[in-house]
C-alpha cells in the first residue's frame, strides 16, 4: 500500500475549518478548543496510517476524522463529574457524593451564589459581618448550645478545636476511640497536625473514670471523646460518658470535646434504627465544645459544625487556622437551609434528603418498587424483572451495623451477563450504579428519587440485546 498517499490525502487544517460541523465546533467552543482537538485528531490519525497494514482500514479511519474531531471538542466541554443514580441502597455513599442536597435548597441557594450576597455583610448596620451569623442562632436555637461555627469538613473540625483550644499541651483520649475515618485518614493524626500532646488512655475495649482521672496533669488542656461512629464494640466493654467527664473537667477548668461524627438532631430510634446520640443530648450533658460532620445523617453540604461555649467558639474564630478552613457561600447558604428544616422535626424528615430516606417505610419503598418495576418492563428489556425484598445501609461511616428493610428492581439479564449489564449501566449518559447479587443486577429504590424513575426505564431501555 502506498502510506504516502494515504498522508496526502488527509484533509488540511484550513480545509477541516472550512467543514460546516467544525464551524460550528467553532461556533459553539472557539477556535483554540477545536484547533486543539483538530491536532489531537491528525496525530491520532498519523499514527493509525503509520501503524497500519490495510488500506481500506486507513481510508475509513481518513473519512472519520471530521466525526473523531467533533467527539473530542465535546468531550472536552462535557463536565466529567455528573449525575448518577444511586441504587446500591446505602443512603450516604462517600463515592457518590455522601448527602444528596435537596432540590428544592439548591433552587433557593442558586439564587444567593449566582450574583453577589450578604455573605460577610451586615444588612443591618451596613458594615462587615460573619459568614457563621446567617446559621449560628439556628444551630445554637436547635442544638442548646451558646455558640456556633462551621469549617470546611469534620476533620477540620476537629483540627481547628484542639489548635485553638489545646496546642502545646495535651489531651486525654482513649484507646477505644482513636479511629480511621476513611481513605486513611486516621483521627490521631489529624490530631497531631493541632500541634496537641495526644495522651492515650485505657484499653481499646475498656476505659475507666479513673483512667481520664491518673493521667490529668498541667499540661492537660482538654478531654475529647470520639463517637465510634463508624464501628461498634461490642462485649466486654466500658467506656466513660460525657457526663462523667464534666465534673472533672469542671475541676481543672478545661473544656470537655466531643467529636460526634455524623451529627444526627434528631432521635432515630423513633424511625425504627437504633440509638445514636443527638448533638443536644451531648450538649446538655455539659460538653463544651461539640463537632460533627455536615454530610452525614445531619444531611446538608459537606462541612465540619462546631457548637459550644461561647468563650471557645470566639478562640477558634480568632485562629488563623480557621481562615485556611473556613467554608464558602455554597455552604453557608446550604447550611442555613438544611437548619431551617430542622425547627419543626416533621418538616426535617419531609425535606431532607437522607432523612427522607432513612425514615421511608417499607410499604411505601414497596409501592415505589413496583411502580420502577413496572417502567422498567414497559421501556423493554431482555430478561426477567421483580420486585424483591433487600436491606438498605446507612454508609458513610455512620451505623455501621444498621440495617433498613427496604424494596429493590431486580433484573435478571438475558443474552448478557451481570457483570457486563453492570458495566453498561456505568457508561449510561446518566450512569446508574446498581448492585450486584448473584445472577442479578438490583436497583434498591430507598436511593433512588422518585423523579428519577423515568431516567432508570430510559437508561436501562437499550442495555440488553445489544451485541457486545
Ligand atoms: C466522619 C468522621 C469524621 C470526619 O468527618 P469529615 O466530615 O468526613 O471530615 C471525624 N470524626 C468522626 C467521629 C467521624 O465519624
Amino acid at each position: 500500500m502506498n502510506k504516502n498517499m494515504l498522508y496526502r490525502s488527509i484533509p488540511k487544517v484550513d480545509i477541516l475549518l472550512q467543514d460546516e460541523l467544525i464551524k460550528e465546533m467553532t461556533e459553539r467552543y472557539g477556535r483554540e478548543s477545536v484547533m486543539a482537538s483538530i491536532h489531537v485528531e491528525l496525530a491520532r490519525l498519523r499514527k493509525f496510517i503509520a501503524d497500519s497494514e490495510s488500506e481500506a482500514e486507513a481510508e475509513e479511519q481518513i473519512q472519520l476524522l471530521v466525526s473523531g474531531i467533533v467527539r473530542t471538542v465535546e468531550a472536552a466541554h462535557t463536565p466529567n463529574m455528573k449525575k448518577v443514580i444511586n441504587g446500591t441502597g446505602t443512603i450516604l455513599h462517600t463515592n457518590l457524593g455522601r448527602a444528596p442536597i435537596s432540590r428544592a435548597h439548591m433552587e433557593k441557594a442558586f439564587r444567593i451564589v449566582t450574583g453577589y450576597s450578604n455573605l460577610e455583610y451586615n444588612l443591618e448596620k451596613g458594615r462587615r459581618g460573619e459568614r457563621y451569623s446567617h446559621f449560628e442562632e439556628l444551630l445554637c436555637k436547635i442544638t442548646g448550645a451558646e455558640a456556633a461555627m462551621a469549617v470546611n469538613n469534620n476533620a477540620s473540625s476537629v483540627l481547628l478545636i484542639l489548635s485553638s483550644l489545646a496546642k502545646g499541651g495535651e489531651v486525654i483520649v482513649s484507646r477505644g476511640e482513636l479511629i480511621e475515618i476513611g481513605g486513611k485518614f486516621r483521627i490521631p493524626d489529624v490530631m497531631e497536625q493541632s500541634g496537641a500532646a495526644l495522651v492515650e488512655v485505657g484499653t481499646t475495649n475498656k476505659t475507666h473514670f479513673s483512667d481520664y482521672e491518673e493521667h490529668i496533669t498541667e499540661e492537660t488542656k482538654a478531654l475529647l471523646k470520639v463517637h465510634t461512629s463508624n464501628y461498634r464494640i461490642v462485649g466486654f466493654t466500658e467506656s466513660v460518658t460525657i457526663d462523667e467527664l464534666v465534673p472533672l473537667a469542671r475541676e481543672r477548668e478545661i473544656p470537655v470535646i466531643e467529636d460526634l461524627g455524623s451529627g444526627v438532631l434528631i432521635d432515630l430510634s423513633k424511625y425504627g434504627l437504633s440509638y445514636e446520640p443527638t448533638v443536644q443530648e451531648s450538649i446538655a450533658k455539659g460538653a463544651d465544645v461539640v463537632c460533627f460532620s455536615g454530610d452525614k445523617l445531619f444531611g446538608g453540604p459537606q462541612a465540619g459544625i462546631i457548637v459550644g461555649r461561647k468563650k471557645y467558639i470566639d478562640k477558634m474564630k480568632k485562629n488563623q487556622l480557621t481562615r485556611a478552613l473556613r467554608i464558602d457561600k455554597f455552604t453557608a447558604a446550604a447550611l442555613e437551609l438544611v437548619l431551617q428544616e430542622y425547627l419543626s422535626e416533621e418538616k426535617a424528615i419531609r425535606n431532607i434528603p437522607v432523612l427522607r430516606m432513612i425514615t421511608e417505610p417499607l410499604d411505601e419503598a414497596a409501592r415505589r418498587a413496583r411502580s420502577l418495576a413496572r417502567m422498567v418492563r414497559a421501556a423493554g428489556i431482555e430478561g426477567r424483572v421483580e420486585v424483591v425484598s433487600c436491606e438498605s445501609q446507612i454508609g458513610g461511616g455512620s451505623l455501621p451495623l444498621e440495617r433498613i428493610p427496604s424494596m429493590a428492581v431486580a433484573i435478571r439479564p438475558e443474552g448478557i451477563s451481570v457483570a457486563e449489564m453492570e458495566e453498561r449501566m456505568r457508561r449510561l449518559p446518566v450512569p446508574i450504579i446498581p448492585r450486584t447479587v448473584n445472577d442479578t443486577v438490583m436497583l434498591d429504590v430507598r436511593t433512588i428519587e422518585t423523579e428519577d424513575f423515568k431516567l432508570v426505564a430510559a437508561g436501562i431501555q437499550n442495555l440488553t440485546g445489544l451485541e457486545k
